[in-house]
């Protein structure tokens, strides 16, 4: 079983458009939404979900204003600095910056802080005309989508066994936070999508660096629209070839791309004679015989 994660340096590159259109032409594979924060395949895969299972993030912390007598041990012993005095002057806590480590409650002399779990998070197994789908979805201001991702690939590696699968296609976030991080570790390929402006160069430099810190990370590269800016375009192909990372496929614009994603369709099922339909049977036939 070979696991490959589509990752783009930045959001609106198209990473879904490709992956959804990966699926319609791989078989025999596991598809995982690894963009918790913004999950969007969903709107093409149309999953039914057979398992739904809640997802504990972690504590916040809360003071009770009615016991709180202000003595300031807690703003004192927070080391993520989450403690500060509000515009009334009494202290609260900055859910924003609170880790949930729990040692302000444990040094609070009048029993004044809580600590509230959180699990507003829900991950699924889901059932899709591609195949087997994990996904999840992030409730409103919840954090650690890191880990989130970690459950969500475990459970698509387990599915993968179960079935004898022979792929596992992440559909990966944008950027270079902990929920990229998080879907690195352990994938065997990294499909990097980019588009060609000033800003989708510069993002890939920095995904391609952090992919680099992995050893044994195999990284292959697209180009998406690469017919808007062939300047650019050219760029990056330098840019790829100046860092080893084989250029598999280049994309061209195509309007029906949208019209796809809005018939909740992969843009090789709505228009499989496309120009971009052909380029992704390309190169879906180079990543499955080459690795
Ligand atoms: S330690 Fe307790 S009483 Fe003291 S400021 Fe913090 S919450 Fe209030
Ligand atoms: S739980 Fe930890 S991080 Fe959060 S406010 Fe308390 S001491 Fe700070």
């Amino acid at each position: 079983m070979k696991e490959i994660t589509i990752l783009s340096g930045k959001g609106g590159t198209g990473k879904t458009s490709v992956t959804a259109a990966l699926a319609s032409v791989a078989s025999q594979a596991v598809f995982c939404d690894n963009d918790v924060d913004a999950a969007d395949l969903h709107l093409i895969f149309l999953p039914e979900n057979t398992e739904e299972h809640r997802f504990f993030s972690g504590y916040k912390a809360l003071i009770d204003p009615e016991r709180c007598r202000q003595c300031g041990i807690c703003e004192d012993h927070c080391r993520f600095d989450a403690i500060h005095l509000n515009a009334s002057g009494r202290l609260e806590i900055n859910p924003f910056q609170c880790e949930g480590c729990r040692l302000c409650e444990r040094v609070c002399p009048y029993e004044a802080i809580r600590s509230v779990r959180h699990d507003h998070n829900f991950w699924y197994v889901a059932n899709t005309r591609f195949g087997p789908l994990v996904h999840a979805r992030m409730g409103p201001g919840e954090e650690n989508s890191g880990k989130l991702v970690s459950q969500v690939r475990r459970r698509a590696r387990e599915l993968a066994q179960e079935s004898g699968a022979e792929w596992i296609i992440n559909d990966g976030p944008p950027g270079i936070g902990c929920a990229a991080i998080a879907s690195l570790s352990g994938t065997d390929l990294v499909l990097m999508v980019i588009e060609p402006s000033r800003s989708g160069l510069h993002d890939a430099r920095r995904l391609l660096e952090l992919c680099q810190s992995f050893s044994k990370l195999k990284v292959v590269a697209l180009i998406n629209k690469y017919d808007l800016n062939s300047q650019l375009s050219h760029e990056i192909e330098t840019f790829l070839e100046e860092n080893h990372v084989p250029l598999l496929a280049r994309l061209p614009f195509d309007s029906e791309v949208v019209a796809a994603m809005a018939a909740s369709e992969s843009m090789v099922e709505h228009h499989p004679d496309a120009a971009f339909s052909a380029s992704i049977k390309k190169l879906w036939s180079v990543i499955s015989e080459s690795f």
